[in-house]
């Protein structure tokens, strides 16, 4: 048994629906996970920031607006009056469930109204195939996905409740869920974060031990720039989960960073796949090793980075400075990115400033601190073992117009970075491929 996962674009209209449809009924009796429809989760996060703000008729005009564009979907998906009115009920109680919270607005209705996305997309999926005669089960995710205490995903409880379920459909043809929605450790309707449904893929892959997990979007696989700010990228055939791993945590929005830990640890090949060009290669991630003789293979940038550099008037020997540094981050749980040290002080990179305040006043008791806002980080990844002789100066020597702040070089076998400004991030993405690439 297979997970394919198709994302929001691969969703987004009735048309992209049938072919998709036409996809997975021909494949065979697997699990697939979709997102909500493109745009769907945006428009839902509006509503709700327009009732956090108290603005109901914000909320209830953009409400309007999404509803229109749901009607006109369902209207050109269906050519079967039953399935339709199916559909539309299904449509209809979620924009219920939506238009509920602007008459009585409350603290927890967020993560409800961004459920509706998905469960919207599953359920005209399924009335859509069924309307074609295929015996398709609908599983709902709140029933198998949940989140712990430090909303980490719990995938054994996972792994115990769907295997049951799916079990109980011996005739099933297929099974369709919702990515991204859970439930928390209270039981309260949650989510994995913005991108999520790629993780939901993965987790269910390591509960049924699947064969490979599909992740179906919009382009042809991992390409080795970032194509939104380089023209002529092209897809990398083959990645270490390691590097996947990099790339995706630095930006390469193909991928949701968490997803690539269940299916590694399990063992479970990655395809990356277009749903528009279905029998394009696209690129797979395993933990198999292949040499690439280029040596990099891809770059990715991640942006909103901050740097903190810390001094103090020695550091090196000095014992317990280090300790005294991480210990303030720790203790105002915000993750440090890239680190560079000197005898005199350490710069650190985060990418959530929501405690830095703090971490900085708590720093100043110590050290002397400078705080440089507005950075990004360069990730260019491949086969950087320190036993390649020249790699690192071919990277270097793209970098020789680029102001840059930070290097990291060393901390895995599969990457280099840099820290710079966010004005020069398009300059470095270039320069790089061209040195790189072309
Ligand atoms: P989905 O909605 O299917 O989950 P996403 O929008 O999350 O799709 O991810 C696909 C998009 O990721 C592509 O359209 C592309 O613009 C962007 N992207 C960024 N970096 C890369 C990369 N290195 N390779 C491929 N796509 C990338
Ligand atoms: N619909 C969610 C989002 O737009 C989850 C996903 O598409 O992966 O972030
Ligand atoms: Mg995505």
């Amino acid at each position: 048994m297979n997970v394919l996962k198709f994302g929001g674009t691969s969703v987004g209209s009735a048309q992209r629906i049938k072919n998709v449809a036409d996809l997975i009924s021909k494949r065979g009796r697997n699990i697939v996970v979709l997102s909500a429809m493109a745009g769907t989760t945006n428009s839902l996060v509006e509503i709700s920031d327009y009732l956090r703000r108290g603005n109901i008729d914000g909320a209830k005009e953009t409400v309007n607006n999404l509803e229109k564009k749901y009607s006109r979907e369902l209207a050109e998906l269906f050519d079967d009056g039953k399935w339709l009115n199916e559909a539309q009920k299904a449509v209809n109680s979620s924009f219920s469930v939506i238009r509920s919270y602007t008459e009585t607005p409350f603290a927890t209705a967020e993560k409800t109204i961004l459920a509706q996305g998905e469960k919207m997309s599953t359920a005209m999926m399924f009335c859509y195939l069924r309307s074609k005669g295929v015996n398709v089960v609908l599983l709902d995710a709140l029933e198998f996905m949940r989140t712990d205490i430090n909303a980490e995903p719990e995938i054994t409880y996972t792994r115990n409740r769907l295997r049951p379920m799916l079990q109980r459909f011996p005739d099933a043809d297929l099974f369709l869920t919702q990515g991204y929605i859970c439930r928390n450790y209270n039981g309260g309707v949650d989510n994995l974060q913005r991108g999520g449904s790629d993780l939901t893929a993965s987790l269910i892959g390591a509960a049924i031990q699947a064969e490979v997990i599909e992740i179906w979007t919009d382009i042809d696989g991992m390409h080795n720039n970032d194509p939104r700010f380089v023209e002529n990228t092209r897809p990398v055939e083959h990645l270490h989960f390691e590097e996947a791993a990099e790339l995706a945590y630095f930006g390469a929005k193909i991928l949701h960073p968490a997803c690539v830990l269940p299916a590694k640890l399990n063992n479970i090949p990655v395809r990356l796949l277009n749903t528009m060009e279905p029998h394009a290669k696209g690129t797979t991630i395993d933990n198999n090793y292949v040499h690439n003789p280029r040596g990099i293979k891809a770059i990715a940038a991640k942006d909103n980075i901050t740097a903190v550099k810390i001094k103090s008037g020695r550091m090196l020997l000095a014992y317990g400075f280090l300790h005294k540094v991480f210990e303030t981050f720790e203790t105002y749980k915000t993750p440090i990115d890239m680190i560079a040290t000197s005898e005199v002080g350490v710069s650190v990179t985060v990418d959530n400033d929501r405690n830095l305040h703090t971490i900085v006043d708590e720093l100043k008791k110590f050290a002397t601190v400078t705080v440089d806002p507005d950075m990004v980080i360069i990730c260019v990844v491949g086969d950087l073992d320190w036993h390649n002789c020249g790699l690192e100066t071919k990277v270097m020597q793209a970098m020789s117009d680029i102001q840059v702040r930070m290097i990291s070089y060393g901390g895995s076998d599969y990457n280099i970075s840099f820290l710079i400004h966010k004005d020069d991030k398009i300059k470095a993405l270039n320069s790089l491929s061209k040195h790189l690439f072309s």
